[in-house]
């Protein structure tokens, strides 16, 4: 027995694919894609939406309760220090590179 979601996406039934049809004849409907749960979609939004696009129809219809979920009233911040390191190009010649290290773990990148 496994598992399965509807999919969420508020278009579903209306995209023209032979997998949606469902029915007998004279009485045929577009049915919303059923999802069955495998090892790659578990746990993920792609258990609950067949496609990239109905995810985005989701998204472009629901997009104001789901921000109110998590509003963001203040920028966040990641504590970084910026070094300028001497580095040297291809024909051997020194130049200033700067260089954003954050503190927390030990990513860096270069400033572009
Ligand atoms: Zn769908």
């Amino acid at each position: 027995m496994s598992n399965y979601n509807w999919c969420h996406g508020p278009n579903c039934h209306t995209n023209h694919t032979q997998d949606r049809i469902r029915g007998v004849k004279g009485n045929k409907v577009l049915r919303t894609r059923k999802i069955t749960e495998n090892n790659w979609n578990r746990g993920n939004v792609w258990s609950v939406f067949c496609s990239q696009g109905c995810y985005t129809d989701f998204f472009y219809k629901y997009w104001q309760q789901v921000i109110a979920i998590a509003p963001r009233t203040e920028p966040k911040e990641t504590p970084i220090e910026v070094q300028v390191e001497t580095r040297t190009d291809w024909r051997g010649n020194p130049y200033k590179q700067k260089v954003i290290k954050s503190i927390d773990n030990q990513d860096q990148s270069v400033v572009g």
